[in-house]
Formats: C-alpha cells, structure tokens, sequence
C-alpha cells in the first residue's frame, strides 16, 4: 500500500530531472515536478493505486511542461499535393536561399558599405532584383503582401479616395479583408460598379464624382473565380481611362508571377510584368507563394511611386529582417538566371509526368500490396490559381481507418501531411522532395501495420 511518505522530496526529484531542467530549466521543472507530486499525493490520499517513483512523476512533470510550453516548428513532409500550402509554411526554400539565410544570420554587411567603412542602405542590395525581377523602374519590399498594400495606400492615399471594383473587396484569407485593410491605412474606399459587374467607364465616373482620388485599386481575385454574367475592366483599361485624370492603378497581383506562364493552369494567374507592362503604376505580390521565396510582399512600379512608399514611417515598421533579405535575393538570382528547378516551387509544378509516374510506382512498391497508383490532381495552392489542377499521378493507400493512419504519419517524426479521401489515404509525390521518398514509404507502411493486425485477427 502506497502512503505519502513514499513520494520522492522535489529536491531529490530534481537532481535526477537533468533532461527536464535543461530543456525547460530549473524554475520550470521544480514547478512542473512539485505539481506532479502534488497530484500523486492526492491521488494516494484518495485511495487510489498510482506509481509514485522518480522517473513516472518525472514523465508526468515533462507531460505538463509540454502541454504548457508549444514546442518548435517541426519539419513536415508535405504530401498533399497542394504546392504552395500555406498551413505548411508556404513555399519551401531553395537549397541556394538556405545558404544565403545561413550566412546572413551570423554577422553580415547588412547596412554597411564594406568598401568605404561607412553607413550602408539595407535595400540597395534587394531593390534592384525586384525591379529587374518584374521589369520595373524601381522595386521594394516590405514584410508581406497585405503590409506592402498598407504601406502603398498609405503612402499614396492617406485622407483621399481609392477607388476599388465592388467585385474585388475580397478577403484573402487569415481575416484579411480590403475593406478593413484600407480602412487601416487611413485612405477612403471608393466603391465602383456591382460585385459581378465594372466597367472602366464605372470607374471614370466615380472618379469625376469624387473628386479626391488618389489611386485606382485592382486585387486580383485569387482564392476564388466567380462566373456567368461577369465583368471587370483589365490593368490596360484603366491605365487608359484613369491615365488622363492623373490616377495611376495600383494591382496587388497576389502569387507572386513574374511573368505571364504558358502553363494552362496559371492562365488566369496575373503576372508582375504583364501588369506593369498593360500600364499600372504599381505592382504588388507575396514573396512566399509562387515567386517560392520567403515571406515578403514586393512592390514594384514607376519610380516615383516606390520612393514615396519607401519615404513613408511605415516602410521602416513593415521592413525585412537580413534572413528574409538574403533568402529573397538568392530566390530572385534564380528567377533572374532562369534557373526554375532549383525553387522548389517550380520544381514542383514543372514536375515532368514520367518522374512523377516512377517516383509513385516506387512509392506504391514498397509500401505494399494495398497501394495502387491511381489518376489524380495537384493544385498550386496558397490563393493562387483557385479551381486549376494539374493531372498527376498520386498513390492510392486503401486501409480500414485511414484517418488513423493519417493521425499516426503526422505525430511521427518527421511529421508526414497526407490526404484523406474517399475512404482511402492519398500521397502526391508532386510536392515530396525525391530524397523523402524512402522514408514516406516506409512511415506509411509501419503506420498501416498495426492496422492490419487488427484487420486481419479472426474472429472468436
Ligand atoms: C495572398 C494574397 C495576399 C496576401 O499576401 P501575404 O503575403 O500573405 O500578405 C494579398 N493579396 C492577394 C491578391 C493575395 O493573393
């Protein structure tokens, strides 16, 4: 019969808890360690028959700790098929903006000129690769797309009208409305023509009614498409109506393409190029869904207009930090240098069909006689392209619970996302890195074992 004397004293359980105080330290542990006996006690006084040695009363400690104190991110392999998954971080980096990154992060020349020894700008490296990267005058960038919106209509029309389509006052997403976007920077939403409808004569005519407006703003639609009796007026036409009147358009193209793609899947996908090209005075996108770089949100365009976003207070409150700086540059060097495969992005949605059959043949293989290669479709994700697919071979897992399973593979380490569907568990090697493959193949197998056993036990 166990009784309260039986219970370690803290400091005796301290001394054997090294692991503990040097993951969460002392203060933490004694804390974490004293509640456990605590409960232990009253478990005990209850009557109850618990285990009350060091090393249970330890694990229970680290249990509390952890439930308490969310841990690091952890590495996921992604096989949802989904390219740009933004629960999943966005896009993965390239191996050159994982070097950049890690160089940056000791002490580097962030803001100083080594030749002369002076004060250094922390854009002049980064600004010229936006400009080029989107064939602009000039370019910037600042935290993300929504801060480069703040900052634009900020900047260009605090206390005056912008005028925006009643088709385009979106959310994209995360809570992040138009309206409360443009309310926040201070400018005044003009609101033009119908949610299905607006013409370029709508916004002439808000315009001339108005009076005070200071920009024009089209934001592409990029997590939905609406059909049937639509209209909008394109960048090229309102350039050519608002040009006169003294109103650039501002376009937040949203997934970061740079140039207009052929792939029949980003046809309907605006591109910073093909925007500023058709006339904008300002191009904005996010630097961690197609571009495949890490979060940021470039704006490029006229010159003027970019020096006055980067004059403004907020431009200092929005800016990069040297990681995110590095990591964008090498991402834009590999765009500049059409060096598509090595961002992984790309790498993914470029992803030649035979490859693809190999890898999931090989997948299916070796998990075993329950995984067929089936048809399926990847998307690209992250808002971008909404309702486009690309044809894909996928591996079809059948098992009795595949949530189960799915639950499993994701607590593992790595944590492995796959898709759940039609009572069956899918993988997409499309947005697997080759060198996981092996370990996604074994995972999933183990993980279906259990399961079988108790499948495959017979009746009584
Ligand atoms: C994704 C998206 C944003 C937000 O971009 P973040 O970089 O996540 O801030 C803004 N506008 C459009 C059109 C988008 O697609």
């Amino acid at each position: 019969m166990t009784t309260p004397r039986d219970l370690p004293r803290i400091d005796d359980l301290i001394g054997e808890a090294a692991s503990l105080v040097a993951r969460f330290g002392r203060a933490a542990a004694t804390e974490a360690l004293r509640e456990a006996v605590e409960r232990s006690r009253a478990a005990v006084l209850a009557g109850q028959t618990v285990d009350v040695d060091s090393a249970t009363l330890i694990e229970q400690a680290a249990t509390l700790l952890d439930a308490r104190r969310p841990g690091a991110l952890q590495r996921v392999i992604n096989a949802t098929g989904v390219v740009v998954h933004t629960n999943l971080g966005r896009a993965p980096l390239s191996v050159q903006a994982l070097e950049a990154l890690t160089q940056a992060a000791s002490v580097t020349d962030l803001e100083y000129d080594l030749p002369t020894g002076r004060r250094g700008s922390r854009g002049a490296r980064l600004d010229p690769l936006v400009a080029e990267a989107c064939g602009a005058e000039d370019g910037m960038a600042v935290n993300n797309a929504a801060g480069a919106l703040v900052l634009v209509l900020a900047a260009l029309a605090s206390g005056r009208g912008v005028l925006v389509s009643r088709g385009e006052l979106v959310e994209i997403g995360g809570s992040f409305r138009l309206p409360d976007i443009m309310a926040a920077s201070g400018a005044r939403l003009v609101e033009v023509g119908t949610t299905n409808r607006t013409r370029a004569a709508d916004y002439a005519q808000a315009a001339d009614e108005h009076g005070d407006i200071a920009l024009a703003l089209k934001v592409h639609p990029s997590n939905f498409s609406i059909s049937g009796f639509t209209q909008s007026a394109d960048v090229q036409e309102l350039a050519a109506t608002l040009g006169p009147r003294g109103i650039p358009v501002a376009h937040d193209v949203g997934s970061g393409l740079l140039h207009d793609s052929p792939q029949p899947w980003l046809l309907a996908e605006p591109s910073m190029r093909a925007s500023l090209e058709s006339g904008a005075g300002l191009a904005i996108c996010s630097g961690d869904k197609l571009l495949g770089g890490p979060q940021a949100g470039l704006i490029a365009g006229s010159a003027p207009l970019v020096e006055a976003c980067r004059l403004h207070p907020l431009a200092r409150a929005l800016r990069l930090d040297k990681l995110r700086i590095a990591a964008l540059h090498a991402t834009l060097e590999a765009h500049l240098a059409e060096r598509y495969d090595d961002v992984p992005v790309w790498r993914m949605l470029r992803s030649n069909i035979a490859d693809l059959q190999a890898r999931a043949d090989a997948l299916a293989l070796a998990i075993g006689s329950s995984a067929r290669v089936s048809e399926g479709e990847s998307v690209v994700g992250g808002g971008s392209a909404p309702g486009a697919v690309i044809a894909s071979p996928v591996v079809r897992v059948a098992c009795d619970h595949p949530d189960r399973v799915a639950r499993t593979l994701r607590q593992g380490s790595p944590a492995i996302v796959a898709r759940v569907d039609d009572g069956a568990l899918w993988l997409d090697p499309r947005t697997v890195e080759p060198a996981d493959d092996a370990t996604l193949a074994q995972r999933v197998a183990e993980a279906l074992l259990p399961m079988q056993d108790v499948t495959t036990t017979p009746a009584p």
